[in-house]
Parts: structure tokens; sequence; C-alpha cells
């Protein structure tokens, strides 16, 4: 079945998530290996595996996983010291799930990054 990841099957509520946040379009929860003290996915509900297969008609939907994080940010009270979003891309990007997430951590200084 085309899109069965671990996060459709969140979306489906098939299995249990931490939910913070979710509307007709996006689903947020929280990372189950959280990688910072505020570490959550902002995920659409459309079947997108990854940014490279993206489509232009569907270009809107990353700009309202952005703005679900960034109001998430100003709700929990981080927006002003700051936080980072990442997207990672198929395996030199580091994705693990194929559906298209965009990582929210926050919640100390994150520092720079790089090549680990
Ligand atoms: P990525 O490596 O960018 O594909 O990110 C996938 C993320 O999903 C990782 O940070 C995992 O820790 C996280 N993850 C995997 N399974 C679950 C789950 N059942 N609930 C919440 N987060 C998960």
């Amino acid at each position: 079945m085309a899109g069965d990841t671990i996060f459709h099957k969140i979306i489906r509520r098939e299995i249990p998530a931490d939910v913070v946040y979710e509307d007709d379009e996006v689903i947020a929860f929280r990372d189950i290996a959280p990688q910072a003290p505020v570490h959550v996915l902002f995920v659409p509900k459309v079947d997108i595996p990854t940014l490279d297969a993206l489509q232009p008609s569907q270009a809107e939907i990353v700009g309202k996983l952005a703005l679900a994080a960034a109001a998430y940010a100003r709700r929990e009270g981080f927006a002003e010291r700051g936080y980072r979003v990442v997207v990672n891309c198929n395996g030199d990007g580091g994705q693990t799930v194929y559906q298209l997430h965009m990582h929210l951590l926050a919640g100390a200084p994150l520092g720079h990054f790089g090549v680990p």
C-alpha cells in the first residue's frame, strides 16, 4: 500500500502518538527519540514521501507545516529564544521515515550544524 509508513499509521490513529497539534491537513506529535528538549514532527496528511517528491501543486503544504511549527513555538513560549526546523531528504539527508515531515527542535542552544 502506498504511503504506509509509521506516520500514516499515526495519522490514521492506528498507533498512538503524543499529538500536540492537528488540523485538516497537518498533524504534529512529539518525536519518540528526541534530539533536543523540544522535538516535534509536523507531518502533512496528504501522501508525500520526500521533499524531492513534492509537486508544485503541493507547495502550499510546506508553508502550512512551517506556519504550524512557528505557531506552536509562539504558543509554547520559545519562539523568541529560537528554534530550528529541519527536513531530511533521502538517505544522505538522514531520512528514515518516508512521509514528508518537518522537525522542530528547541529548548536549548542548538549551536551550528554540519557533518557529524
Ligand atoms: P527522519 O530521520 O528525518 O525520517 O525522522 C524520522 C523521525 O521519526 C525520527 O526522529 C524518529 O525518532 C521519529 N519516529 C520514528 N517513529 C516514531 C513514532 N512512532 N513516534 C514518534 N516519532 C517517531
